[in-house]
Formats: C-alpha cells, sequence, structure tokens
C-alpha cells in the first residue's frame, strides 16, 4: 500500500515536472472544469513561441493547462487548428457610455476581453460609482479607468486659461486621490484639449505625484503630435520623472506630413528615457488615420472658456481673422496643401457631410476650393456644434516603425460604437485583427506571437493588471481563439460598420461572450481596480524610476 502511494505521488511529481502544471491528473480530486479548450495551439501572451494543451476554466480562473480531455469538461470547446490567446487588453479607449451599451460588440468581436478607459484626460471624476455600476448594469467586457485631469480640472475650475490657485490646486489633488484610492490605474492628460491645454508642466506634475503614491502611471494625449512632437516628449517623459511614475504616450505618430519618417527620431526618445531607467511605454493603433474632434484644427486661445465664450470671439470680425491666419498658418506648418485630407465622422446639424472631407463639403456648400474657404466652413461647422472628424494625416513607414518596438502596444483610441451609427474610424472595429492579418500575416512586419503580447501580457504589466494578460493557471479566464490564417479586419474608411473574421470565440472571466458568429448575450464582465484598491495581490513597485536614476 505504501509503495502504491509513493509511486503515485512519484507518478505525480514527474507529471508536473514534465509540465510545470497541477490539477491536470484525473486522480486529482479538483478535475472538474466547467470549461474546457482542447487541442488548442496557445500562445500565452509572453511572447513565447505556441505550445499544444488543453486549458481549463473553473469559477472564471484559468485552472489547468495541459492534457486534461473532454470527459473532465461541463462544457467543451475543440480548439483544433486555432490560437488560443488572452484576451486582448485596450489600454486606450473612450467607453465612458459603455453602461449603455453593455454588450461592447464592436470591441468584444475583435478579441478586446478587457477596456482601459478615461483616456485623453476626459473620465469619471467619480471612480467609485463608475466602477460599482457593474453590479446593477451587467457588462460583457472588463473595464478599469484612469481619471483624467481634463475632468478633474474642469470639474474645480471650468475651462479657465490660467493657472490654478493654491486651494484650487488641494481640491484637484483631493479628487485625483479619491479616484485612485477608488481604483483608477492612473492620471491621464489630453494637452491639445480644453481645459487640459491650459495647464502648465508643474500642475501636471503635482497630480501624478499623487497618482503615483497609489502606484498608478501618467497616460498622456501630448500637448503636441505635430511639429513639436519631440518637446512634448520630453515633457511628458519628465513628468514621469519628476512624480516618480511610469509613463504612457498615447497613440504614438507622427502626424505632421513635413515630420513624416522622424518616429526614428520619437522612438530614440523613448529608448533614450528607458535606458536611463524611466519607465515609459506607448500604444498604437494600425492606421495612418486619427480621429479626434473638430475644435482640434482651432487655435486654444479662441476656445478657452468654452463652446460660448468661443462663440462670442468668433463673432467678432478681427479675432476670427487672426483665428483664420492661425489656422492657415497651422496647415502650412503639417505640411498639407488644405484640407483635404480631414474627413467628417459626425456632424449633427447637417448629417450628409458624414463621410465627406473638409474640402469636398466646401465645394458642395459654396463651390469653393481655397485654403481660406475651407476654414471658414471648419468655423461654420464648430459654431453649429463641431463635428467628430478622421484625419488622414500620418505615414504608413512610422506606423510599421513605432509598430516593431518591443514596448509598443496595441490600442484602438475608439469607443463603443453602435451599428451603422455615423462614419467613424474603423479602428473600432478592427483594430486587433488589422495587426494579427496585415502585420503579422500578410507583411510579416512583427511575429503572431509578439502580436499578441503587445495586446496581452505588456498592456497588464504596464497598467498593473496583475492576473490577467497571460495564459497561465491562476488568471482570469479571458480569452479568444481565432484562426491565424483567416483572421482580418474588415472595417474600412468607407464602410467602418464591419466585424473582423477569423475569430472563434471570446471568452471572458470563464464566460463565453461570442461564439459560432454571434453574441450569446452573456455579461461577465468586471470592474476592474487599479492597485491601490485591488486588494489580495501582491502590490507593485510604484515609482517609474530606478532608485540609482533618481
Ligand atoms: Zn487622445
Amino acid at each position: 500500500m505504501f509503495k502504491l502511494i509513493a509511486f503515485a505521488v512519484a507518478l505525480l511529481t514527474l507529471t508536473c515536472a514534465v509540465t510545470g502544471l497541477r490539477n491536470v491528473t484525473a486522480e486529482s480530486p479538483n478535475s472538474s472544469y466547467d470549461l474546457v479548450i482542447t487541442n488548442a495551439r496557445v500562445i500565452d501572451g509572453t511572447g513565447n513561441p505556441w505550445f499544444r494543451a488543453d486549458v481549463g476554466i473553473r469559477n472564471g480562473r484559468i485552472a489547468g493547462i495541459g492534457k486534461i480531455g473532454a470527459a473532465e469538461a461541463k462544457t467543451r470547446i475543440d480548439a483544433a487548428n486555432r490560437i488560443l490567446a488572452p484576451g486582448f487588453i485596450d489600454v486606450h479607449t473612450h467607453v465612458e457610455s459603455l453602461f449603455s451599451q453593455p454588450a461592447a460588440e464592436n470591441f468584444i468581436r475583435m478579441g478586446v476581453t478587457t477596456l482601459v478607459t478615461g483616456n485623453c484626460g476626459t473620465s469619471t471624476t467619480d471612480v467609485a460609482e463608475f466602477l460599482g455600476r457593474v453590479k446593477a448594469k451587467p457588462i460583457s467586457v472588463n473595464v478599469a479607468t484612469l481619471i483624467g485631469h481634463g475632468s478633474v480640472r474642469r470639474r474645480v475650475m471650468k475651462s479657465d486659461d490660467r493657472a490654478p490657485t493654491a486651494d484650487e490646486l488641494k481640491e484637484m489633488e483631493t479628487i485625483v486621490d479619491q479616484a485612485m484610492t477608488d481604483g483608477a490605474v492612473g492620471l491621464s492628460t489630453g494637452l491639445i484639449y480644453v481645459p487640459g491645454t491650459f495647464a502648465k508642466t508643474d500642475e501636471i506634475v503635482s497630480l501624478a505625484k499623487i497618482a503615483a503614491r497609489h502606484g498608478g502611471l501618467y497616460a498622456t494625449h501630448m500637448r503636441n503630435e505635430g511639429a513639436q512632437v519631440e518637446d512634448a516628449i520630453r515633457e511628458s517623459i519628465q513628468i514621469g520623472e519628476r512624480a516618480g511614475l511610469p509613463v504612457e504616450i498615447s497613440h504614438f505618430k507622427i502626424s505632421s506630413k513635413k515630420l513624416w519618417g522622424q518616429s526614428s527620431a520619437t522612438l530614440g526618445l523613448v529608448r533614450e528615457a528607458r535606458a536611463r531607467g524611466l519607465l515609459v511605454t506607448v500604444d498604437q493603433y494600425a492606421y495612418t488615420a486619427s480621429s479626434t474632434s473638430l475644435d482640434s484644427r482651432l487655435p486654444t486661445w479662441v476656445l478657452a472658456g468654452g463652446f460660448d465664450e468661443a462663440k462670442k470671439r468668433l463673432a467678432d470680425k478681427a479675432t476670427r481673422e487672426r483665428v483664420v491666419k492661425d489656422m492657415k498658418d497651422a496647415l502650412r506648418r503639417s505640411g498639407f496643401k488644405d484640407y483635404s485630407y480631414a474627413m467628417v465622422a459626425y456632424h449633427e446639424a447637417d448629417k450628409s457631410f458624414n463621410g465627406k472631407s473638409i474640402a469636398e463639403i466646401t465645394k458642395q456648400v459654396s463651390g469653393k476650393k481655397d485654403v481660406k474657404n475651407q476654414i471658414e466652413q471648419i468655423l461654420a461647422m464648430y459654431e453649429a456644434g463641431g463635428a467628430g472628424m478622421i484625419y488622414h494625416s500620418m505615414g504608413e513607414d512610422d506606423v510599421q516603425r513605432i509598430m516593431r518596438e518591443p514596448f509598443t502596444m496595441i490600442a484602438s483610441d475608439s469607443g463603443v460604437r453602435r451599428i451603422d451609427e455615423s462614419v467613424p474610424h474603423p479602428r473600432g472595429y478592427g483594430n486587433n485583427a488589422r495587426v494579427l492579418g496585415r502585420y503579422v500575416r500578410e507583411l510579416k512586419l512583427i511575429s503572431l506571437e509578439d502580436a499578441i503580447r503587445k495586446m496581452t501580457s505588456l498592456p497588464a504589466q504596464t497598467f498593473g493588471l496583475r492576473d490577467r494578460g497571460l495564459v497561465r493557471e491562476g488568471f482570469a479566464a479571458d480569452l479568444v481563439i481565432f484562426d491565424e490564417n483567416t483572421i482580418s479586419d474588415q472595417a474600412t474608411f468607407v464602410a467602418p460598420h464591419q466585424f473582423p473574421t477569423g475569430i472563434d470565440h471570446v471568452i471572458v472571466n470563464g464566460g463565453v461572450v461570442f461564439a459560432g458568429g454571434s453574441m450569446t448575450g452573456l455579461r461577465p464582465g468586471a470592474g476592474l481596480r487599479g492597485p491601490a484598491a485591488s486588494a489580495g495581490l501582491p502590490p507593485r513597485k510604484t515609482s517609474g524610476v530606478d532608485a540609482k536614476a533618481a
């Protein structure tokens, strides 16, 4: 009898030694799983080459990896000839409206299982309430949030173009402190937007210090992505260095035509900072067009104080002339001859403009083709309530150079989409699939394993989501199953409301949310809390700076 037990122990030890895994033998008392995915080629998110295994899921967690077999499962998915990867983590989204579209179908169907929102300085200022909403309003996808500097500043100082008083700064610090305590993953800024643009570096450092104290990071839509992009990168790095926290540069790009090719230099600045021991990372979407509001083309001084103030200023002839001149100068500096690179995604006041360029609209409205009339058209559309825009402003070489960099993650910059509403940027439907189809399979720019790493473990590591982003026992069962030979994005700039092909299953916290070409209706998503509020997980080192480097 003793011999038999010893033999069993030896066998079990051998099994562990061979696979490095537990709970995979039929003798184990914990051998039943809620779901087993069999025969998959597992790409685990580390960047390592794929291996073949069954993956067992219990209580929303990955509970076994190895040879499991279908008999031990309540439910089974056969993933033969398919890739099984961690669900994608999209760290740059704008999904404040998620709870009104809880299926988040456009994200789920490109394999995204976790969203980080609150980017570019805009977020809820009540993080506890936002994350707590999951209880009453279940969602398909996991969500984490940053605390947005612009939203905090607006709450305290409206849209004023001035420095905060000591009391105002203190009030902003208190809001950030509360948000971090409640589970924000860091502080975000949008330094081209009102009111973020009115903040000087010192103000941001003060607030970033609060985020640092809680173990958060600093995510930034920088002050400039055009002619002054290098200065803007230096400012971002400086904020991380002075406040002592990691820096994430959002939607890293070269958007001034005159600077196409300069990503070698801008990536060099990030590499140099990392070599000094500063933790700096970037994210990007896989397109040569960006998307943001129309007013990003207007000089920020005219926007101070908000929409009504701006309209008053534009009504003054001399001021309007100054605006037109500033916009002409900015256009010239960017290297574009006119606004044919600027397409309308959504203009409430006249939806017939959707999908057309400013140049086309100007011609249609006034019969004119010159830049001055195009600027007048932009101002008229701003006065009529503004517009969501798509700007075809980047070069493919820069997109590829940025994607090859090991510290670049893949993120969409998208919101939750309503099918067939407006003509939005296709990234919200296709981003991840486009990387896997076009840049991995067709162009062979990066390996499949590396692309997955950029969508999973790298974002998880960067944003402190410590039990996600890997196919590993004990980790949350956020998974995607796809066919590497057919995965591809279908959304285009002309017809963006198209889901990708090649994705078979998407699983969130062990719940299958997408299968057989349709959403299942399950809502297993969770509100994910940042380092200060995620009890039960080991603390991570909070500083973005090496002791030596500081
Ligand atoms: Zn942004």
